[in-house]
């Protein structure tokens, strides 16, 4: 059995990656791809755990032996789904989740169409500001091009199945939750999850 391949995507400071670390309280069976990136990790932040952080060689080094499922540059950096670990999730019959951007997604969407897709909007623009003021995180330059960069990523939204507007956290939280149940709910995954009963009923 193949498991479900969830794609989430957003514009900084949406609330994506909140929303995933509730989600992954609530259901600890869905496994979260972490990426390898080029950016420079965040107060708080470990190697290996938000992120495999790598500097320009290495990150170039595996592009080039053809390591990675889809990179791009992200605002200024580089950010890349290793190929590996997704493979052998997936052919355990595990739910693997990308937190990527537009770009990442449509190369994921060439190898596995069958990929859902979740985008993440604010509730308005000067929310999506004072979230991204608000995390604390980063520097007055880069909340700017975040800020610059984030209507060109909700331009893709329609290229997503799912939408989820992050105004009240719970139930964003919930509306996420309520995505995945259902798609593992669909038709072809409950008869090869319940191959016998299906055999016994029908
Ligand atoms: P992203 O991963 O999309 O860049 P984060 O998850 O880091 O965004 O969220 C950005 C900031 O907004 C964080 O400080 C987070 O605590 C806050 N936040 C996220 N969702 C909500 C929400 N629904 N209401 C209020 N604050 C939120
Ligand atoms: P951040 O620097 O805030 O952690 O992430 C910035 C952006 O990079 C987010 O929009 C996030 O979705 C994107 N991103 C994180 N990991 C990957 C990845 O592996 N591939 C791609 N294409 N984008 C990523």
């Amino acid at each position: 059995m193949i498991g479900n391949l969830f794609i989430v995507a957003a514009p900084s400071g949406a609330g994506k990656t909140t929303l995933v670390r509730l989600l992954l309280e609530n259901d600890p069976q869905i496994g979260v791809s972490i990426s390898h990136t080029t950016r420079q990790p965040r107060q708080g932040e470990e190697n290996g755990r938000e992120y495999h952080f790598v500097d320009v060689p290495a990150f170039l080094e595996m592009v080039d032996r053809g390591g990675f499922l889809e990179w791009a540059e992200v605002h200024g950096n580089y950010y890349g789904t290793s190929k590996q670990w997704i493979a052998s999730e997936m052919a355990a019959g595990r739910d693997v989740l990308l937190e990527i951007d537009w770009q990442g997604a449509q190369q994921v969407r060439k190898v596995f169409p069958e990929a859902i897709g979740i985008f993440v909007l604010p509730p308005s623009m000067p929310v999506l500001e004072a979230r991204l003021s608000g995390r604390g995180t980063d520097s007055a330059e880069v909340i700017a091009r975040r800020i610059a960069a984030a209507r060109d990523e909700m331009r893709h939204v329609d290229e997503f199945d799912y939408v989820i507007i992050n105004d009240d956290l719970q139930q964003a939280s919930r509306d996420l939750q309520s995505v995945i149940s259902a798609c593992r709910l669909r038709y072809t995954n409950q008869r090869q999850r319940h191959t016998s009963l299906f055999a016994s009923l029908l």
